[in-house]
């Protein structure tokens, strides 16, 4: 079973080493940052820059760039110039490809231990490239790409083997008087996953990237990755997260924003606080919570908007929330900072939220 460990608040986050990838600060009690990884080929520089520039517009802060070949590698200058964000080249089975992406300027190389051959004869040149260009390096354990050794140690991919994967080449970096390193340890149950970076955290002091990997389609992979992220975050574990989706790197942004809101751990944008409607709604509480949640996207001001079915608990969370709206009889109480300021017709309702959220957001905007 997983170990018993104490409950702690948020406020408390395990304290880390500190790396700088490019100018966002990973570890050392520095914000949680959401990254992701672009689709597209690398070696298409065009395509690729325009799918960083989409994920920079969703908040994302840190984009990891896929290296397979040869071509890849020699975009990667190219990219990294030009991209807004910081960009980390994800390397496997080729440790050229390493040496490229600290020549070409990449904000930090993410290495999979489990699958780069001679890896282990490598690290010294690596530490002494990277040293010299101050690029740090992710040593990215992952479940499907365990190495051989430990797969034949533990029968499976277990969360010991994990840790231990990413200790070993850690150590060797270390021999090295290498530091500059985050770990992560991914595997697709959140189980084996939160149970392996919570051994991790107790085991060193890197900055930890936290991942379920291969989570899934949009549905199952948000789910999986909000309660094993939720999890570790809420234990203060974890310094950068990514969230794996089969889906357009952009939703991935959004969940781990929104993951980040939940816990408190980033200031909330916009809320939607709707109740989920029940026989005493005297509205139609899902088309007006949408219609909401389209007509405020992208506000960029925190706040809490109410969308309440009927006046049970209507006006109070109304009243709670910066704005609200309960409804009754065909019509909408609109309450502002708790006062109802007027009463509109169900056809008004939308139209008059997003009117009196936008002067809201004017005025906060100019305090
Ligand atoms: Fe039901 Fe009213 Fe509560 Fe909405 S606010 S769930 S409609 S009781």
């Amino acid at each position: 079973g997983l170990p018993e460990l104490p409950v702690r608040p948020i406020s408390e986050r395990r304290l880390s080493r500190r790396i700088e990838v490019g100018p966002v600060a990973v570890g050392g009690g520095a914000p949680v940052s959401v990254q992701s990884m672009t689709t597209t080929r690398t070696s298409d520089i065009g395509a690729t820059l325009q799918q960083i520039a989409e994920l920079t517009a969703s908040g994302c802060q840190i984009v990891r760039v896929a290296c397979p070949t040869q071509d890849d590698a020699d975009a990667l200058a190219t990219i990294a110039r030009k991209s807004q964000i910081p960009v980390i080249a994800d390397i496997h089975f080729q440790p050229k490809y390493v040496f490229a992406a600290i020549d070409a300027g990449c904000a930090a190389v993410r290495v999979n231990p489990g699958n780069i051959k001679q890896f282990d004869d490598k690290v010294r040149d690596i530490a002494l490239a990277a040293s010299r260009t101050g690029t740090p390096i992710r040593i990215g354990v992952n479940a499907g790409s365990l190495d051989g050794r430990l797969l034949a140690k533990y029968g499976k991919a277990t969360s010991e083997a994990l840790v231990e994967s990413a200790l070993w080449e850690a150590s060797l970096f270390e021999e090295h008087g290498f530091h500059d390193i985050k770990i992560s340890v991914k595997h697709n149950d959140p189980v084996v996953m939160v149970n392996a970076y919570r051994q991790l955290a107790a085991q060193c002091d890197y900055p930890l990237h936290l991942g379920v990997t291969e989570a899934g389609p949009a549905f199952q992979g948000t789910i999986k990755s909000a309660v094993a992220l939720g999890a570790l975050l809420s234990e203060g574990i974890g310094d950068t997260i990514r969230v794996s989706l089969s889906a357009p790197p952009v939703e991935e942004v959004k969940v781990g924003i929104q993951i980040l809101e939940s816990l408190g751990l980033r200031q909330r944008r916009l809320e939607i606080v709707s109740c989920p409607s029940c026989g005493r709604a005297q509205v139609d509480v899902y088309k007006l919570a949408d219609e909401v949640t389209a007509g405020l996207d992208g506000m960029e001001v925190p706040l809490r908007v109410a969308v309440m079915g009927c006046v049970v608990n209507g006006p109070g969370e109304a009243r709670e929330a910066d704005l609200g709206v309960a409804s009754g009889n065909g019509k909408g109480q609109i309450f502002v900072k708790g006062e109802v300021i007027k009463t509109v017709p169900e056809s008004r309702i939308v139209e008059t939220l997003i009117e009196e959220a936008m002067k809201i957001a004017a005025q906060m905007a100019d305090d």
